[in-house]
């Protein structure tokens, strides 16, 4: 099984994908995770990528191409979540050569649904851990003890630089011009379903069950 998790940023889809992994027996890949690991790192592409994610600006579609293409190697067929990819209608038509390549195909695309108010709400409370990137929100999933990590126990989260509302509106007007277009593609292609990001958690959880039909 290989799906894509569409949708703005903040609309959930890192959220839901880890409900998806159990349900569905697969693995989450996150672009963006896969781009903040280099950034800790400090590896040559996560310094390079830095400067895009800070700007709210998508980051070249070769060097996301590249990344998913070590992955996918690395995955040797196992059912895949993508989330946060493809960003561009570049990346679509890269990911069907890399699955051509490797005899797979894109089973599903689900598109997440909010309104940009909600958007920027979500995002100005979402914190995160700089250790091991576990993410909360301040008013829907806030840590158990303030300022801890849940997960690994590192005491101060942090707002990513591109949580701050500045690069808030610059990602989501990157996300209409250049994002929205790839449900289009997916939806040219038959196997696009939609689902409403808007409420709680197992709201939404519901309702990406009933459009997935599992
Ligand atoms: P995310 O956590 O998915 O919102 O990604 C954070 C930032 O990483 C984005 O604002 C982009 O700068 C960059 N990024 C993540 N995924 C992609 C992608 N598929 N294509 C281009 N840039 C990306």
């Amino acid at each position: 099984m290989r799906l894509i998790l569409l949708g703005p940023p903040g609309v959930g889809k890192g959220t839901q994908a880890q409900f998806l992994m159990d349900r569905l027996q697969a693995v989450q890949v996150s672009t963006g995770d896969l781009l903040r690991a280099a950034v800790r790192e400090g590896t040559a592409l996560g310094k390079d990528a830095k400067r895009y994610m800070d700007a709210g600006e998508l980051v070249p579609d070769d060097v996301i191409l590249g990344l998913i293409g070590e992955k996918m190697t690395e995955l040797k067929g196992r059912s895949v979540i993508f989330d946060g990819f493809p960003r561009t209608v570049a990346q679509a038509e890269g990911l069907d050569r890399l699955m051509d390549g490797l005899g797979q195909q894109i089973d599903r695309v689900l598109e997440l649904t909010v309104e940009d108010q909600v958007v920027i709400d979500r995002l100005s409370s979402r914190r995160s851990c700089p250790q091991c990137g576990a993410v909360f929100n301040l008013i829907s999933a806030p840590p158990k003890v303030e300022n801890v990590c849940d997960v690994c126990g590192h005491v101060g989260l942090i707002q990513r630089d591109d949580d701050k509302p500045e690069v808030i509106a610059n990602r989501l007007r990157v996300y209409h011009d250049q994002t929205a277009p790839v449900a289009g593609y997916y939806h040219d292609r038959g196997n696009l379903v939609q689902a409403d990001g808007l409420g709680s958690v197992e709201e939404v959880r519901s309702r990406v069950d009933s459009a997935l039909a599992i």
